[in-house]
């Protein structure tokens, strides 16, 4: 390109940007130079020392990759972590990793092709841990690499993982504890029960909705004949036949009325006709004879009818088979009643010896047999299909069965009214999401700790034959109590914990550990204890990466003074089931071992679904990986479109979404685009740290308007509401674009400096607000415009602050309604905004006639008057829905007044008729122009175009045409903005020669017959 300016400052100049910016090249590149520059490291070490901001992380399962949904916690996270280093905050960064657990076997077990859970035992704990291990690790490298691309800045490669032996023993402590205050109790219970996992599973973990399915199943209609009334049978319906075997009894509500018909009881309807008709508690202590009397299991059984108030009216024959092994109220009847127990099946769900026909089948399997038994025997009345909701594993997705096991339990009495009154002081957002722990408070159970699996948290519990529970509380405790086998204990886990046997406290003998490994729940939820050093006496410096953990993580243990620092989190954020999940257990965990919450505020966001509003699954082929997503997007996009999610409802994500938001950011890309251009142009160079002192009103709007966005944003990240920075900053950039550049183009042509600083000042604080949204985009701008200051957006701390004068936005925003109304008047005439018009008359809008200039400039226009509108014809008609009720009888009068135009207007567009006084919203009003005007308005602010044409106008009007023509021929022929031009035109025009040529960079101008341009 050909300069107009000394070659000496070009290389001071700023570095052109591309027309659109290329998101994913752009990130890869800041990414690197973070990287080069220690951008992170030094921003730590800038806020070193400075005022604490504690954020604990809630760790991600490292099991797989990270899929979008992990994205948007991710990114508000991150925001807010970022935010608050840019005031200076001093902050932990660590992110944690879940390691254990049934996450991770169930995917292991798929990997190696293991069915069941003698499959494993088959294949080795030793080695199935190891390649427990080798998974959590492979995935441990992966989200971490994803994460960052993602923009998240968390101390990498000192992350907390939960299966480290020092998290461990810190639960281990917790159990302890728990232990010490008589809350550990083995229950025998009715549970739900994985048959493929093989094991329980507790309340918290399968409450989701997603964790039930509409599922088809049986629905049988069978008969129990009653022993000492021949003839007479109870009916009763079931949806799960294999829970028959295991009958021993029939529930009738006791206040209901039953009726006989055909030789069968069952709920009496109001319509029904019946041979007899009893109450339920009549039927109480019948005796009947059961489906299956004649399997061994059954022996000895009797089966009679018991009361149940619970007995459900609007389902079934109001009559209830009861099989207290199969099912939790079953079960719980069983005890009120002394109800024999059967429990039918075995862990993989397959039915146990003494079932006669039915040993070893599936309880699915067997369906078929046990109808067609039942048929041949005459009990069957009736027998179809139902499609209801049922429980699924929450894990593998097998629908779930009821059996009656021993499980490990904490006792949550206790801690029920203290964790209510800490949520109190909470503060949620949104802040319905308190309520919601509330509920869950309220009506959570005794947690279920112990899980019948192997690569999990070691339950450190050891029961003696004499009675006592011992429960070992660290691994020192461990080492000194152990009667052997701690020389091939080589960390904390199946097989090797279970070689070691102790010594009983109370009577000296042998003790081993009960085989069940821990809740899940359990390991993240110990994380504000174990990774902030509680009651650690010395800090150990990599000390927390014990056991499986070790060579995974630098991460220190630090000392109890620390966690004193640290403890509790100003912050945490998960998604919103995370209620029950980890915000749960990490609440119980820290009330038991410090009495108190271990977070003071908390943020939780829903779901992500498609663009269309549909799930994300695989199998649809409409989930969106995450590395995908920022290949195609933009990690800023990704971002962009989770932190404008109104976090109380799903978000609709996808590329379509993206689009829409590239298009509102491409104009801070071409704001910043525009400054580079003329600033190059211009030869204008900004210094740090000067600020514009520019009296001219729209640097002074544009220096105030900045103001306002700081302050916007300054709330939006203070209150946690991501969307209310992506609006401020949208409607800000639109402002700047829009009004500020747009207004100033003249100014930057002419190389004014006073704009070029305001347009850069603004721009510089604007990247600063956004940064922790748009950490990319945002540093690749700064690098460009930011010539001799912070090199990057990062260290540069929260934006200066600005005078927002207050008065000043209010006086341009009325000047933009004004131009905006004149521009719908406009439109409404049909004459281009190219052809000047004479005259705008304006009323209702005095307070911005000293903006009088820009408005004629801005609608082409010679000049605008404030006054009355005398232009139009006002319309006015009641709004009957409102002032039918208040005016009765007096509407016809006041209809008729105001259709004779005979009425006063008075003050904010109310209205005087008929000694009536009536205010906006109970008039429909509707201004037209008058012949030869075109008028606009609302809110009680009227325009009104003159438009009325001649020959001095028109003449003007084509003159316009030709520069606007010129310029596209300019542009066409390939000419770079700043070169000049020879410009023919025809020789009417000549007249407007001086202004055509010095918009069109005409260096000479010729009279010809058609405009011609040629290179000067
Ligand atoms: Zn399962
Ligand atoms: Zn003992």
């Amino acid at each position: 390109m050909e300069s107009l300016f000394p070659v000496d400052t070009i290389d001071r100049m700023f570095k052109p940007l591309p027309s659109v910016p290329d998101h994913p090249a752009l990130e890869r590149e800041v990414l690197e130079r973070w990287e080069d520059e220690g951008t992170f490291q030094r921003l730590r070490e800038q806020n070193a020392g400075g005022p604490r901001f504690s954020f604990i992380d809630g760790p991600i399962t490292a099991n797989g990759p990270m899929g979008v949904h992990h994205a948007w916690g991710r990114t508000l996270k991150d925001v807010f972590q970022r935010y608050q280093a840019a005031r200076g905050h001093d902050q932990r960064y660590q992110n944690g990793f879940d390691c254990q657990g049934l996450w991770v076997e169930v995917e292991v077990e798929k990997q190696l092709g293991l069915n069941s859970k003698r499959e494993i035992e088959d294949y080795g704990l030793a080695e199935f841990a190891e390649r427990c291990k080798e998974r959590v690790a492979k995935y441990v490298g992966l989200i971490a690499e994803q994460s960052k691309r993602l923009g998240m800045w968390m101390d990498w490669g000192n992350d907390y993982l939960t299966f480290s032996d020092t998290n461990i023993e810190y639960i281990w402590r917790f159990l302890k504890e728990c232990h010490r205050r008589g809350w550990l109790y083995k229950g025998h219970r009715s549970t739900q029960w994985c048959p493929r996992c093989g094991t329980s599973l507790s309340q918290h973990e399968q409450a989701g909705e997603e964790n039930y399915r509409e599922l088809e199943h049986p629905s049988l209609y069978v008969r129990f004949p009653l022993g000492d009334r021949p003839g007479e049978s109870l009916v009763i319906w079931t949806t799960t036949p294999w829970t028959l075997p295991a009958n021993v009894a029939a529930a009738v509500k006791p206040d209901a009325e039953y009726g006989l018909r055909d030789g069968g009881w069952r709920l009496a309807s109001e319509d029904g006709e019946y041979d007899n008709v009893v109450q339920g508690e009549d039927l109480v202590g019948l005796e009947y004879e059961g489906p299956f009397d004649d399997l061994p299991a059954q022996e000895g059984v009797t089966h009679r009818v018991i009361p149940w108030d619970e007995v459900a009216l609007d389902e079934g024959t109001g009559i209830v088979h009861i099989a207290p092994g199969a099912g939790a109220e079953d079960f719980e009847l069983s005890r009120v009643h002394g109800l024999p127990v059967l429990a039918p099946i075995d862990e993989s769900g397959r039915f146990l010896p003494g079932y006669g026909p039915f040993e070893g089948v599936s309880t699915d399997g067997a369906a078929k047999a046990i109808v067609e038994a039942l048929d041949e025997r005459g009990l069957l009345v009736e027998a179809g299909t139902i499609v209801h909701r049922y429980p699924i594993c929450w894990r593998c997705k097998t629908p779930l069965l009821f059996r009656v096991v021993d499980d490990w339990f904490i006792s949550c009495d206790e801690l029920r009214q203290p964790l209510l009154d800490a949520n109190d002081e909470v503060a949620w957002t949104p802040p319905q999401y308190k309520k919601r722990m509330d509920d869950w408070l309220r009506n959570m159970g005794d947690w279920n700790i112990s899980r019948k699996r192997y690569f999990g948290l070691p339950l450190p519990l050891y029961p003696c034959d004499c009675g006592e529970l011992n429960v070992i509380g660290s691994r020192a405790e461990l080492e000194e109590r152990a009667t052997g086998g701690l020389e091939q204990l080589q960390e904390l886990h199946r097989p090797w914990i279970d070689e070691i046997a102790i010594r009983c406290e109370s009577c000296g003998r042998e003790a081993r550990r009960i085989p069940e490994v821990g809740d899940a729940w359990l390991d993240a939820g110990i994380v504000p204890m174990s990774t902030l050093g509680w009651e650690n006496p010395e800090w150990i410096p990599h000390g927390y990466g014990t056991g499986a953990a070790r060579g995974l993580t630098g991460a220190d243990l630090p000392d109890h003074a620390y966690w004193e620092q640290w403890f509790p989190a100003d912050w945490v954020s998960e998604s919103r089931e995370q209620i029950r999940l980890w915000f749960y257990s990490i609440s119980v965990m820290s009330m038991t071992l410090a009495g108190r919450l271990p977070y003071r505020a908390v943020l939780t966001y829903e779901r992500v679904h498609d663009e269309h509003g549909r799930e994300m699954h695989k199998s649809t082929g409409n989930a969106i990986e995450a590395n995908e997503a920022f290949e195609r997007m933009g990690a800023d996009i990704v971002r962009w479109q989770f932190c404008a999610q109104n976090p109380s409802q799903n978000i609709n994500f996808g590329y379509g979404p993206a689009d829409e938001v590239k298009r509102r950011l491409l104009k801070l890309w071409l704001s910043a685009g525009y400054l580079v251009t003329f600033g190059n142009i211009g030869g204008w160079e900004p210094e740090w740290g000067t600020r514009p002192t520019s009296s001219h009103a729209l640097d002074r709007w544009l220096m105030a308007r900045t103001g306002e966005l700081v302050v916007e944003a300054e709330s939006a990240y203070e209150r946690y509401w991501t969307p209310a920075l992506t609006t401020a900053f949208e409607a800000y950039i639109e402002d700047l674009s829009n009004w500020y550049i747009r207004r100033s183009r003249r100014r930057f042509w002419d190389g004014d400096t006073d704009a070029f600083l305001t347009l850069w000042w603004a721009l510089v604080q604007a990247l600063r607000a956004v940064a922790p949204v748009l950490p990319f985009l945002s540093d690749h701008l700064w690098r460009t415009l930011v010539l001799d200051g912070p090199d990057s957006v990062h260290l540069a701390g929260w934006p200066e602050e600005a005078d927002v004068d207050g008065s000043l936005l209010e006086e341009m925003a009325e000047v933009r309604r004004v131009v905006e109304l004149g521009r719908q008047a406009r439109s409404q005439s049909g004459i281009k905004l190219r052809q000047p018009l004479r005259r705008l008359v304006v009323q209702g809008a005095d307070g911005v006639q000293e903006h009088a200039g820009e408005i004629a400039e801005e609608l082409s226009v010679k000049e605008v008057e404030f006054g009355p509108v005398e232009a139009t014809e006002l319309r006015v008609k009641p709004n009957l829905p409102v002032l039918g009720p208040k005016l009765g009888k007096e509407l016809g009068a006041v209809r008729s007044a105001l259709e004779a135009g005979d009425f006063e207007e008075l003050e904010g567009g109310h209205l005087r008729v008929n000694g009536h006084e009536l205010s906006p919203d109970e008039v429909l009003v509707e201004r037209r122009g008058k012949e030869g005007w075109a008028v606009a308005g609302e809110d009680g602010l009227t325009v009104a175009l003159d438009l009325q044409l001649d020959p001095e106008l028109e003449l003007e009007g084509r003159a316009r045409e030709v520069i606007h023509q010129v310029n596209s021929m300019r542009k066409e022929s390939g000419l770079a903005i700043t070169d000049r031009i020879v410009l023919t035109l025809p020789p009417d025009l000549l007249e407007h020669e001086g202004w055509i040529a010095r918009e069109t960079l005409a260096e000479r101008v010729e009279p010809g017959g058609e405009v011609a341009i040629e290179k000067a």
